[in-house]
């Protein structure tokens, strides 16, 4: 059986891993991976600058969802687990002017210490009396099980009031999804968190036995010595193995164009080989089965000839854009804060989202006494930053660190990243818009989506994606004794 997977980012490799492993234990598939770009790892992009590991973007994964975790296991890369420093975990929030820490045992909104949010200069006091009144964590609950979706904004102003909104949820979600709580849904966001809070609890045991694994205490992000990009070169090595064995074959430099049904046979059958794959450059393909690795608006893009209703659910889902500026200093600059970083709320009035004092949060990040800021900006807040230069951006974290910092110094070095539409935005609706998506594509047997657009947007769950259509590929293979 021909396999094609789309996109050669995290979930593609870790589907294209899984296949290969499958078919060297037998499962008869070759498997071919399309790649537009001239390199794997889409957005994970580590590169080293004198003695500086630097992400482009995303440094880490969440320890507890343990998909991440698991993968890397697989790929023989435990003892290069790197736990986050969380002894020294403490986050800011800019308010009025000056960085308030975030209440110890807040996450989002839910917490199971009152006394921390009680006393913060974060909540007014009228949003203390409804944390005190409401209960927090069961309110949590009550955002997982509404039926009712709503946005964000709706949901937390009604419950803590504006306080609540603005000093602290609207800059959180502004720095994981780059979103605006008005549109945000609170039945895919919140619900989120809260089923992390919950998993926090219930996955003890699973830490516990990382803990015993890497030999070391389990935090609360893991990344690998190298960096990311440890991950992906681990699994081109297992590619280029499967490579060699003929089951797999690397097409980088191919950007697919359209997705093509091969005619149902007279009885309405699926056809085997059932799509055709056309590349950029007139180049096509025949396969049975195809794992679109890709953001949600490409996988419209290419699905379009063969179902504009799926198209247009697909193009539904909005995406934002990201920078990065990281700021390297080979000697410290003085007075940094302690902890792992700020964020900014959208009543600061300024461009950056977030910055990360990546040389608190993780080891072997920056030389010895100097020191790593990542900063964010983008996001819902600014479209079309990313079209600005890079002397711009870096003038712009600049000046706005100075201003909350006090940073004068300026960096030994600097480096910009760019990503255009990466962040998937789970608006309101956002679920249900998925259901119908899944509904509708199961009308087309072999086509599998698999990416951070439909069920969580961090790396885990990324390959969480990739290992389920990988496992619906393999039954589909009749493979299910693999
Ligand atoms: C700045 C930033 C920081 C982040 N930080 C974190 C973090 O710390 N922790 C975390 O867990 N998550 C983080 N995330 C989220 C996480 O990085 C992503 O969800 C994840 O990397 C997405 O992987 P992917 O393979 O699904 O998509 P991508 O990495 O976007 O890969 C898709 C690939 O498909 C290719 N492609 C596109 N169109 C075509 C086509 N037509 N034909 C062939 N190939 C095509 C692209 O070139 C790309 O290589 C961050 C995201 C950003 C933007």
């Amino acid at each position: 059986m021909r396999v094609a997977v789309l996109g050669g980012g995290i979930t593609g490799l870790a589907a294209a891993y899984m296949l290969a492993r499958a078919a060297s234990a037998a499962a008869p598939l070759e498997i071919s991976l399309f790649e537009a770009g001239d390199r794997l790892g889409g957005l994970i992009q580590t590169e080293q600058w004198e003695d500086f590991i630097l992400e482009g973007g995303p440094d880490s994964f969440l320890t507890e969802k343990l998909d991440a975790i698991a993968f890397c296991r697989e790929l023989g890369l435990e003892s290069a687990f790197l736990g986050s420093n969380d002894a020294r975990r403490r986050t800011y929030i800019l308010h009025q002017g000056r960085l308030a820490q975030i209440p110890a045992g807040m996450a989002l909104f839910a917490s199971r210490r009152f006394v921390p949010a009680l006393i913060s200069p974060l909540f007014p006091l009228e949003t203390k009396l409804r944390i005190l009144r409401e209960g927090l964590s069961s309110r949590a609950a009550d955002a997982q099980t509404s039926r009712r979706d709503e946005s964000v904004a709706d949901y937390i102003s009604r419950r803590f009031g504006p306080g609540m909104l603005e000093n602290f949820i609207e800059p959180m979600l502004a720095g994981v999804y780059g979103g605006e709580p008005e549109n945000l849904s609170a039945q895919s966001v919140l619900s989120r968190f809260g089923q992390s809070e919950e998993r926090s609890a219930k996955l003890t045991r699973g830490k516990i036995a990382i803990q015993k694994g890497a030999g070391k205490s389990a935090s609360i992000f893991t990344t690998l010595k190298e960096g990311m990009g440890q991950l992906t070169r681990a699994v081109e090595r297992q590619l280029a193995l499967a490579e060699k064995s003929g089951i797999f074959r690397l097409c980088l430099r191919q950007r697919v164009r359209s997705i093509e049904r091969l005619h149902l046979d007279r009885a309405g059958e699926t056809p085997r080989p059932a799509y055709g794959i056309h590349l950029e450059g007139g180049t096509h393909f025949e396969v049975d089965a195809v794992i679109l690795a890709l953001p949600a608006f490409e996988c419209a893009r290419l699905l379009r000839p063969i179902s504009s209703r799926l198209a247009d659910l697909l193009s539904s889902i909005p995406y934002t854009s990201a920078v990065t500026v990281a700021l390297c200093y080979c000697a410290a600059p003085p007075n940094l804060p302690g902890g792992f970083g700020f964020l900014v709320p959208r009543s600061s009035g300024g461009k950056l989202l977030a910055c990360t004092f990546v040389h608190n949060k993780f080891d072997f990040r920056a030389p010895h006494g100097g020191a790593l800021l990542r900063c964010f900006l983008g996001g819902a807040r600014q479209p079309g930053v990313e079209a600005m230069e890079n002397h711009e951006l870096v003038a712009i974290v600049l000046t706005e660190l100075r201003k909350i910092l006090n940073l004068m110094k300026e960096p030994s070095f600097s480096r910009v990243w760019r990503w255009p539409q990466a962040m998937p935005q789970y608006n309101v609706g956002h679920a249900d818009r998925v259901r119908e998506i899944e509904k509708e594509i199961g009308n087309y047997p072999g086509l599998f989506l698999a990416g951070n657009a439909w069920s969580g947007v961090g790396i885990s769950d990324c390959i969480r994606t990739a290992k389920s259509a990988a496992t619906k590929v393999l039954q589909m293979a009749d493979g299910s004794h693999y």
